[in-house]
């Protein structure tokens, strides 16, 4: 009997990985299954970001790069946060890593000590608790309801924090709820961080592109620029250039937590790809027009899906403000169904019975909600959501 450590038996596998796996594995037996659970857009890598990989292959570039990334990629992030963020950072401020997955890996297991705090809104991406847990941290979960948009209040936050609080996590636009924070709902949030000067944040902005409120991207930063020596600004190209594969993400902050994120990282996996680097370059310098182009046909399918779901018996969807997610309520559904008693029985059903995977929101800290990935074809979502509803009638 192989004895495993209490850290590894302490978490459990990527839920949202273990769906799409589950539904390849039906679809591999033959099964007609629609997978609405995986977190990544389904459009190509744009064209002129594969070439600048090819060309770095030709050119010889497949050898270890400096463990925090290329010099050209450091430039191009340090450009990015300028264009866009207006966020100024030196290069000793930046961290590359095989995924934004592995920048909060890395930020976890460089500021947390046993029984560390951080403070984790719920519904959350899957990562956040399981990563705190593993760099012996204590995730404090603060719930959220449809009532404030899957949102935490000023107060939430202030009631929360304690002497032991270390990190507050910030995710806007949200996995998995699509909800974005507004300017003024930071400004509130900022005030009590300013009550706690040793609290720092995360602000993840993977989804930062992946909007449609109208109103220009906004993090903690653009409007506490004060909270900047205590905040780490997480992002990536997976999502925005759809380079999920090529493993990509990077950390802004504070130069000696980055140092200390780097040397985590020099002793796990050194630098990431040096040929995804080089095609990083080009997705951050190039042209960005392919974003606005997802962006638009994300819109589309959420409108169709959001509809769908609400003309459906029980099922409650508010619209979101951005990512490729929306976080329906089925509690009316669970409520009335025999034998099925929560989200995660409703996700074996729809699994099963409508051949349609989608991700339990238990899974995100929300039991009695389903998440639904709309980056798929609108075939696909009008064929799923046809299923669903017979299914569920
Ligand atoms: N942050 C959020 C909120 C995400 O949803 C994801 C991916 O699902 C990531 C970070 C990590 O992205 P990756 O490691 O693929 O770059």
């Amino acid at each position: 009997e192989i004895d495993l450590s209490r850290r590894v038996q302490a978490i459990k596998p990527s839920p949202t990985l273990a769906v799409t796996n589950r539904a390849a594995e039906l679809k591999a037996a033959g099964k007609d299954i629609i997978g609405l659970g995986a977190g990544e857009p389904d459009f190509d890598t744009p064209q002129h970001i594969k070439d600048a990989a090819i060309a770095a292959i030709n050119a010889g570039q497949t050898k270890y790069t400096a463990v925090d990334g290329t010099p050209a990629l450091k430039n191009a992030i340090i450009s990015k946060f300028q264009r866009d963020n207006n966020l100024n950072y030196e290069a000793n401020q930046i961290l590359v890593s095989s995924g934004g997955k592995q920048s909060f890996f890395n930020l976890a297991l460089a500021l947390l000590n046993e029984g560390d705090e951080v403070i984790i809104p719920a519904p959350y991406w899957v990562s956040y608790p399981d990563m705190v847990i593993v760099a012996d941290g204590k995730p404090v979960i603060i719930e959220t309801s449809e009532a404030t948009r899957f949102k935490i209040t000023a107060e939430q936050l202030d009631a929360a924090i304690t002497s032991k609080t270390k990190l507050v996590v910030l995710n806007s636009p949200s996995n998995p709820t699509g909800m974005a924070y507004s300017k003024d709902e930071l400004a509130a949030l900022g005030e009590v961080l300013r009550k706690h000067p040793s609290v720092m944040v995360a602000t993840d902005d993977m989804y930062e592109h992946t909007l449609w409120t109208g109103e220009d991207f906004v993090n903690i930063l653009s409007v506490c620029p004060d909270l900047y020596d205590r905040t780490f600004v997480l992002n990536g190209v997976s999502k925005a250039y759809s380079m999920t594969g090529w493993r990509i993400g990077y950390a802004a902050g504070p130069a000696k937590a980055i140092a200390a994120m780097k040397k985590v990282q020099s002793q796990s996996t050194s630098n990431p790809c040096s040929v995804s680097q080089a095609a990083a370059v080009a997705a951050l310098n190039g042209p960005q027009e392919c974003i606005g182009e997802m962006v638009k046909e994300f819109k589309k399918r959420h409108d169709f899906v959001v509809k769908a779901f609400n003309d459906m018996p029980g099922v409650t969807c508010l619209p979101v403000d951005g990512t490729f997610y929306a976080f329906p309520g089925f509690q009316g559904v669970i409520d009335r169904m025999e034998n099925i008693y929560n989200d995660l029985d409703l996700a074996e059903y729809l699994l099963t019975e409508a051949g349609v995977a989608l991700v339990p929101g238990s899974a995100f800290g929300a039991p009695g909600h389903l998440r639904i990935s709309f980056a798929t074809s609108m075939q696909n979502l009008e064929q799923a959501m046809e299923r669903i509803a017979k299914a569920i009638k």
